[in-house]
């Protein structure tokens, strides 16, 4: 009656494990100072150009002339309007036809696996958003993992010798903070093509790219548009995790088995999804405004100075890592002879610091650790200090 990948699933023990041991840390030791930067979500309050389009959306609700009820099927065209001029202000061609609303990344991410069957090979990087395995898993659909390392700085490349029918790209990466080139996001979307793979590009991150010549997303790369959907949020973008409100593109080029996907999408998003509320529309709308971007990019610009000030505190007390450039998320080498969750324990009980063992992103995450800029400043420049005794 139960589909067997859900009793294949296994438990997800990361975060409850870190509260159990950060609780009995303080049961133990009540008078010691704590500095939490193990968790992903964002710290900073919503732009004030979004509280007031929704201030201004939640009055029209309660007014019989203005008032809306269902909205249009793949979300509102003045959203998919916005997010397609975000688009070509980073000189990305996407038609608003191609922009799907919803509540946020997660549920995109694991929906869209409704186009696909079950016995199509999945490639996932391996250490990973735990959400690709899950998902799949699920699904009961067969696991490939790339393998990221110290060595290929967490951004590796196609195995042309390897199939797979679905691949999946982070980039900027969570856990790892690493950024893909455009040169190796040529590389993927070439083999990606020759395979007949579609790439679902997680984006959750875009908003962190602050190098030019780096790819904020994959629809800029030359032969994307055949091979890939883009599964994008403002959770990051703009402090929208509690509010809930992301995109997905699917290019009208991308085709299999003589089928559009972006035709199949609408169908699944019509026949099992009803939009996003219109309130969230209109402060997501917001977030594209002159005044809206202004006020986000703030934000962002917050946590990467926050992710400087820790990360030269790494470099400082000669630890090495990758991200914290282009990315909220600092993936630090544990000391030489250290398992992450052995790290974690040293961290906690001698510096008072609480981070992620990369150990719960996958067995490529032995050894690593995760630091995350999402903190007020006082937190991360205490952190700093407390890393430097
Ligand atoms: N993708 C990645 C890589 C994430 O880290 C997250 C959230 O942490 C998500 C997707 C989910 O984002 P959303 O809040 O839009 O569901």
């Amino acid at each position: 009656m139960i589909r067997t990948g859900f009793q294949n699933i296994q438990e997800s023990y990361l975060f409850s494990e870190i509260g159990a041991r950060v609780r009995a840390f303080q049961a133990a030791h009540p008078e010691r100072e704590i500095v939490r930067m193990g968790i992903g979500d964002v710290t900073r309050p919503l732009p004030k150009a979004v509280t007031a389009a929704m201030e201004k959306a939640s009055r029209e609700m309660g007014d019989a002339a203005t008032f809306r009820g269902y909205g249009d099927e793949q979300g509102y065209a003045f959203l998919r309007e916005a997010v397609a001029g975000y688009y070509a202000d980073k000189g990305v061609r996407v038609d608003p036809d191609e922009i799907f609303i919803s509540d946020g990344a997660k549920s995109d991410l694991g929906n869209v696996l409704d186009l696909f069957s079950d016995d199509c090979t999945v490639l996932i990087p391996n250490p990973t958003y735990p959400v690709y395995v899950d998902t799949n898993v699920m699904a009961g659909r067969k696991i490939l993992f790339y393998e990221g390392s110290g060595e290929n700085g967490f951004t590796p490349l196609p195995d042309e010798s390897v199939h797979a029918d679905i691949i999946y790209i982070c980039s900027p990466n969570n856990p790892t903070g690493a950024v893909y080139t455009r040169e190796a996001l040529e590389r993927w979307v070439a083999y990606a093509n020759r395979e007949g793979a579609v790439i679902l590009f997680d984006a959750a991150y875009e908003a962190f790219v602050r190098d030019p010549a780096l790819p904020s997303s994959i629809l800029g790369i030359p032969g994307a548009r055949t091979c890939a959907i883009e599964v994008c949020s403002l959770s990051k973008t703009a402090g929208f995790t509690g509010t809930r409100c992301g995109y997905t593109v699917v290019p009208q080029e991308l085709t299999r088995d003589g089928c559009s996907l972006r035709r199949l999408w609408l169908r699944r998003q019509t026949t099992k999804f009803n939009g996003v509320s219109y309130i969230v529309q209109r402060g997501a709308e917001a977030v594209f405004t002159p005044e809206g971007l202004r006020e986000s990019r703030e934000n962002i610009a917050y946590y990467l100075e926050n992710a400087a000030i820790f990360g030269a505190a790494l470099k400082k007390a000669g630890f090495s890592f990758v991200g914290g450039e282009n990315s909220p998320y600092l993936w630090t080498k544990c000391p030489e002879g250290y398992k992450s969750w052995e790290f974690f324990d040293w961290l906690l009980s001698e510096r008072g610091i609480v981070g992620t063992p990369g150990a719960g992103f996958g067995t490529a995450g032995e050894g690593w650790f995760r630091f995350t800029a999402f903190a007020d400043r006082k937190s991360i420049l205490r952190a700093a200090e407390l890393l430097g005794k």
